[in-house]
C-alpha cells in the first residue's frame, strides 16, 4: 500500500458533504467495504479498514453502500451539519 494514500486512517475524513469514520474496535476485517468502495477503503496490516485519500473520488452513494455492507456497522457517516446519517 502506498503510505501517501492514507493521512487519517480511521477518519474523520471529509468526502464532499459526508464525513467518514471507521470504528476500529468494531471492524472485523470482513472487507465488504473494500469490495464495494475500493477507492475509499483498504485493510491495513491489522486487517482493519482504513480510509484512503482517494475516497474523495468515490461517489456518495457508493460510500453509503459500503457502510450498509459492513456486517458490524463499523462505518459511521455524518452529514455536513455533523448529524449522524448512518447507521
Ligand atoms: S466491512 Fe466493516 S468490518 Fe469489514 S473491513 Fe469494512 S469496516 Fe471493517
Amino acid at each position: 500500500m502506498d503510505q501517501n494514500s492514507v493521512t487519517n486512517p480511521s477518519g474523520p475524513k471529509k468526502v464532499g458533504k459526508l464525513t467518514i469514520t471507521v470504528d476500529r474496535n468494531l471492524c472485523i476485517g470482513a472487507a465488504s467495504c473494500v469490495a464495494v468502495a475500493p477507492k475509499t477503503f483498504v485493510l491495513d496490516n491489522e486487517a482493519k479498514a482504513i480510509i484512503l485519500n482517494t475516497a474523495e473520488e468515490e461517489i456518495p452513494e457508493t460510500i453509503f453502500d459500503s457502510a450498509r455492507s459492513c456486517p458490524v456497522l463499523a462505518i459511521i457517516l455524518h452529514d455536513e451539519n455533523g448529524k449522524q446519517v448512518f447507521p
